[in-house]
């Protein structure tokens, strides 16, 4: 079996960057990614803050080009899922979901996060059925319609903001009345109350319908007070959690499962790295997770270089 230099785990902005810089580093890389190139890109409707964009750019189109240079690199690819990953004598061994086993000197962990789910009963029923975690894939099915958002990041508002081309009316519905997401879609949300709608200080209760789903039961969280909201799309923001299931315990993680690591992207198991989303760190962006990609890149590219010296 092929010992790579480096095993990437994930073909988001991290993973891709990662794989840039091991191979023009002259680094044999096995890239695993079990979706399209392109990672959480894909699922953004546009991307107004990466530099070199000043229009913005299509999510889609981002990843597209980053799946170009992905293409230009001699590297092996496989598509699936990591079930598990071991560690022995400076070799780390990743098993597919397939069965297919992997084995590397360094591992550089990209997996990014998925979705929080909200966490009302019937939400999983109606998945698909008018709940939704993806403007971008179904926001077309609700055009005309009324829908909500929950959650107040950057997620939500600039979702919200995409939505409200498509549908009829977009009501924000955030458990306080401060939001973490940036001013610029605060004021851009602000200065179309038509079309968007805030209730703050507001949680789901319940979801309603039987088979589609038709309203919400929201709770004032001051007065404890419950209405009905009718809508019939539910788009839930609130979060990511990391991919890191198949980590063994040597690589540590904080309390919400985001891997620890220094300044060179170093965790704590020796010859594995961790880039983008799935690290713990302040600012989850397609600029940052490129900029930690380089460096994870580089780090285990020096790693190497001390095993050989
Ligand atoms: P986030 O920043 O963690 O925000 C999650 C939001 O959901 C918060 O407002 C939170 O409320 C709310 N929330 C969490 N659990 C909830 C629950 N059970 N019920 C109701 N509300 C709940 O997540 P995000 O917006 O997905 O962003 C994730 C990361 O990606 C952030 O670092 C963000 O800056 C970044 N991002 C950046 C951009 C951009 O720069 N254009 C775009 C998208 C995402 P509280 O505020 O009360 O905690």
């Amino acid at each position: 079996m092929t010992l790579y230099d480096s095993i990437v785990i994930g073909a988001g902005p991290a993973g891709i960057t990662a794989a840039l810089y091991l191979v023009r580093s002259g680094c044999t890389v096995a890239l695993v990614e079990q979706m399209t190139p392109g990672g959480q890109v894909l699922q953004t409707e546009a991307i107004e803050n990466y530099p070199g964009f000043p229009k913005g750019i299509k999510g889609w189109e981002l990843a597209d080009t980053f799946a170009a240079h992905l293409d230009e690199l001699t590297l092996d690819k496989f598509t699936g899922g990591v079930s598990s990953m071991s560690s022995a004598d400076g070799v780390h061994s990743l098993t597919l979901d397939s069965g297919q086993t992997l084995s590397g000197r360094t591992v550089i962990v990209c997996s990014g996060a998925k979705h929080k789910a909200l966490g009302v009963a019937d939400e999983k029923r109606l998945t698909g059925h008018g709940v939704s975690y993806c403007a971008v894939c179904d926001g077309n099915f609700f055009r005309g319609q009324e829908v909500a958002v929950v959650g107040g990041g950057n997620t939500a508002l600039e979702e919200s903001l995409y939505l409200a081309k498509i549908a009829a009316k977009v009501y924000i519905i955030h458990r306080r009345d401060a939001f973490r997401g940036a001013k610029v879609y605060q004021e851009r949300i602000a200065s179309m109350p038509e079309k968007i709608s805030l209730i703050t200080n507001t949680v789901v209760d319940s979801l309603q319908g039987e088979g589609d789903l038709t309203g919400l039961t929201l709770r004032d969280v001051n007065t404890q007070a419950t209405r009905l909201l009718p809508v019939t799309g539910l788009f839930v923001f609130v979060g990511y959690e990391p991919a890191t299931g198949f980590l063994p315990p040597a690589v540590e993680k904080n309390k919400q499962g985001f891997v620890l690591t220094d300044a060179e992207m170093r965790t704590s198991l020796a010859g594995v790295f961790a880039a983008g989303d799935v690290r713990d760190k302040m600012c989850r962006q397609v600029v940052t997770a490129v900029g930690d990609g380089a460096t994870a890149a580089q780090a285990a590219f020096v790693y190497l270089e001390q095993l050989h010296a």
